[in-house]
C-alpha cells in the first residue's frame, strides 16, 4: 500500500465503458458549485476490444448527445434495415435508426471526452471496493487508496470490483446464453452497408454488421452447451452464419472473443456509497442491441445523481428500475421467443405478408420513458 495519503474524490468511476465513461462525464459537467472532482478507471490500456454487435439506438444517441459528447460519434455509419434470416424464411425490414460504430473507437472517444471534461482517468488500472468502501487501486505493481463520496461501479459483466462487499451476487438465468464475436476483415461475409443482418438458429442467433473502416463486426448469442460441443467459435460462428460467409479461412484467423453467461441481475444496485450501472447491474441477451443504450442511460443517471444529491443510493434503485424495466422485459420475452426457431419462422412469414407492425417494433427498440432522462435523475 502507498505510504502516501489516500486520493480524495467526490465521484470514483470504476470501469471504462459506455456506462463508466457517461457517468464520469455527467458527474464532471453537473457538480456542485461547477463540476465534482471525478476519477475514472479502467482495468484495460485502451483501446481495448469488446463482444459487441456494436449497433447504437436512436435512444443511446441522444444520450451521447445530453452528456454533450456528440464528437464521439464521428466514426458512426447510419444503420437503415434489418435482415433476419431463420432456415428457409427471410424478413427486411427498412429501419432507418441507429448508427454502427466500432466499440474500440467508440469506447476510447468517450473516456478522453470525460478526460477533456476534467476526469481524471486511469487506465491499466484495477479497482476493488473494499468492506469500509474505500477504493483500492491496483496499477503496475502499485497499490493506491482512493476515498470518494459516492463509488460508481460499471465493471460489466466480468467485473470483480464488488466481490468484497455483501449483498451484490448476481442472479443469474438459468438458460442464459454466452456470446462471442470477432472483428473481421471487410468482405469476409456478406452484409451490406447500413444493414444489421441477423440470423437465428437452434440454440442461439448471430448479427453482422459493416464498420465504418469496412471491416464487419459478428457477434453472436449461443447456448453454451452447443459451443462447448463445437470443434472450435471460428467454426461455430461458420455454422451460425451459413452462405453469408464469403471467406471462411479469414474467419479461422479471426481472433474470436467470448463473454461469461449474459442473462443476470444483481441482487442490488445501491448501497451506502455506491451505485451499479451498464452491465455491471444486469444485462439481457442481445438481441434487439440495447445494451449500450441501457450502459449510456444508467450511467449518466448515476452519474448526475451523485454529483447532485446528498444520498444518491437511496433514490438510485428507483430510477434504475424506471429506465430498464419496460425494455429489459421487452427483451425479455422476445430472447423467449427466440428459443424457438419453429415460431420465429412462422413469425417471419406472417411478417413478409404484413411488414408493418414489424416495422414498427423494430423503431421501438431501444426506447425507454421519456421521464427516464437523466437529468431529472437529481430531481426524482
Ligand atoms: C454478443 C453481444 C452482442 C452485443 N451487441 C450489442 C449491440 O449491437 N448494441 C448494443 O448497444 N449493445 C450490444 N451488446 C451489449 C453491450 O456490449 C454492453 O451492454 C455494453 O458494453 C455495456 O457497457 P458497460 O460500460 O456496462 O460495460 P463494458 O463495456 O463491459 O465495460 C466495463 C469495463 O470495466 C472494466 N473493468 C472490469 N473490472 C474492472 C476492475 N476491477 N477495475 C477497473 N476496471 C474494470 C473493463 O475493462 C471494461 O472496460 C452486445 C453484447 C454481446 C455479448
Amino acid at each position: 500500500m502507498s505510504l502516501f495519503s489516500p486520493l480524495q474524490f467526490d465521484v470514483a468511476v470504476i470501469g471504462a465503458g459506455p456506462a463508466g465513461s457517461a457517468a464520469a462525464l455527467a458527474a464532471a459537467r453537473c457538480g456542485k458549485n461547477g463540476g465534482a472532482r471525478v476519477l475514472l478507471v479502467d482495468r484495460a490500456q485502451f483501446p481495448r476490444a469488446k463482444v459487441c454487435g456494436s449497433c447504437l439506438t436512436d435512444e443511446g444517441i441522444a444520450t451521447i448527445h445530453s452528456i454533450g459528447a456528440t464528437r464521439v460519434l464521428a466514426s458512426a455509419t447510419p444503420l437503415r434495415s434489418v435482415r433476419v434470416t431463420c432456415g428457409a424464411r427471410e424478413l427486411r425490414i427498412s429501419r432507418p435508426a441507429g448508427v454502427a460504430i466500432a466499440r474500440e473507437l467508440l469506447d476510447t472517444a468517450l473516456f478522453e471526452e470525460a478526460q477533456s471534461a476534467g476526469v481524471d482517468v486511469r487506465l491499466a488500472t484495477s479497482a476493488r471496493v473494499r468492506p469500509d468502501r474505500t477504493l483500492e487501486l491496483a496499477c503496475g505493481g502499485q497499490r493506491f487508496e482512493v476515498r470518494a463520496s459516492t463509488v460508481i461501479v460499471a465493471d460489466g459483466l466480468a467485473g470483480n470490483a464488488l466481490d468484497e462487499i455483501d449483498g451484490f451476487t448476481w442472479r443469474i438465468a438459468k438458460r442464459s446464453h454466452m456470446g462471442f464475436g470477432a472483428i473481421l476483415p471487410a468482405g469476409s461475409v456478406q452484409c451490406a452497408p447500413g444493414e444489421i443482418c441477423m440470423r437465428v438458429v437452434d440454440g442461439g442467433y448471430i448479427g453482422a454488421v459493416q464498420l465504418a473502416s469496412g471491416e464487419v463486426d459478428v457477434a453472436a448469442a449461443i447456448d453454451p452447451k452447443l459451443l462447448r460441443a463445437a470443434k472450435n467459435v471460428a467454426l461455430c460462428a461458420r455454422d451460425m452464419l451459413g452462405e453469408t460467409v464469403l471467406d471462411a479461412p479469414a474467419l479461422e484467423r479471426a481472433r474470436w472473443r467470448g463473454t461469461p453467461l449474459l442473462t443476470r441481475r444483481r441482487a442490488r444496485v445501491a448501497a451506502e456509497g455506491i451505485l451499479v450501472v451498464g452491465d455491471a447491474a444486469g444485462y439481457v441477451e442481445p438481441f434487439t442491441g440495447e445494451g449500450m443504450t441501457w450502459a449510456l442511460s444508467t450511467g449518466a443517471a448515476a452519474g448526475t445523481l451523485a454529483a447532485t444529491h446528498a444520498a444518491p443510493h437511496q433514490v438510485w434503485p428507483r430510477r434504475y428500475a424506471a429506465l430498464t424495466r419496460a425494455p429489459r422485459l421487452r427483451c425479455a420475452l422476445l430472447s423467449r421467443t427466440l428459443r424457438a426457431p419453429r415460431l420465429v419462422r412462422a413469425m417471419l412469414a406472417v411478417g413478409e405478408r404484413f411488414p408493418l407492425p414489424f416495422a414498427s417494433f423494430a423503431r421501438s427498440l431501444g426506447r425507454t420513458s421519456h421521464a427516464c432522462d437523466h437529468r431529472s435523475a437529481s430531481t426524482a
